[in-house]
């Protein structure tokens, strides 16, 4: 993950911070030494907040100029940092299994997992399909010995998977799992070779996206 990334996301406004806020709206364009001295501080103190308030997007600096304040809503900081989340900030470890795996085998790793979609891989460990859970069910509805069926005969096979890569933007994924109808993504690195699978993007991770940054919204 990326930690200047976390930084911006994480901002828990400080009594300071909420304060420079006030006084930049109230006084812009100042410069930080002005700032400052409102607040009998030094410049010196006040430069995390002030570079974490501009990070955030709550504050603008112009060189020669000072400090403005931005004036963007609380949804438009949201909207600004949700759409700069990639897929790596967030994927899950995927869980991958071979073609000739039986199809017994598969739900037990479904189980032990504790996953709703499992990636199939050939002999290269390259991404050849899909397995979820409805896919299993759906095998198990016949009478067929499913220590003996392999998974390639019931997965939803390449070309037909829907993939994204580490740095795909999460909003964009996102988009692929509502216009698709699915659950999950592979995260995927092309080669010549075919599709490493690198990572998982699901439903949940979404969501986890979202409750942190609306948990980490103050304006
Ligand atoms: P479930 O079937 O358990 O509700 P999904 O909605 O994720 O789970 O899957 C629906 C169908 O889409 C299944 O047949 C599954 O194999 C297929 N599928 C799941 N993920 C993908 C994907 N990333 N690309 C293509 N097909 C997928």
């Amino acid at each position: 993950m990326s930690q200047s990334l976390i930084g911006v996301k994480r901002v828990e406004l400080s009594n300071r911070q909420e304060q420079i806020i006030q006084i930049v709206k109230d006084n812009g364009p100042i410069t930080g030494e002005n700032i400052a001295d409102q607040l009998n501080l030094t410049r010196a103190t006040l430069r995390p907040d002030l570079a974490i308030l501009t990070m955030a997007g709550y504050l603008d600096a112009r060189p020669r100029v000072g400090y403005f304040f931005t004036g963007k809503t609380g949804s438009e900081l949201f909207t600004e940092r949700l759409k700069k989340f990639k897929v790596d900030e967030y994927q899950s470890r995927p869980i991958v299994i071979e073609e000739d795996v039986s199809v017994y085998d598969a739900i037990c790793a479904m189980f032990l997992e504790d996953v709703g979609t499992l990636f199939v891989t050939n002999k290269n460990s390259m991404l050849v399909g899909v397995l979820s859970r409805k896919d299993l069910l759906r095998a198990c509805i016949g009478n067929q010995d499913l220590t003996s069926v392999p998974v390639h005969i019931i997965m939803t096979r390449m070309p037909n998977i829907t993939v994204c890569e580490p740095e795909d933007l999460l909003l964009d994924a996102a988009q692929k799992l509502i216009e698709k109808q699915i659950d999950g993504l592979p995260v995927v690195n092309p080669s010549e070779e075919g599709m490493e699978v690198v990572g998982r993007l699901t439903k949940t991770n979404i969501t986890k996206a979202l409750v942190e940054l609306a948990r980490d919204q103050h304006l």
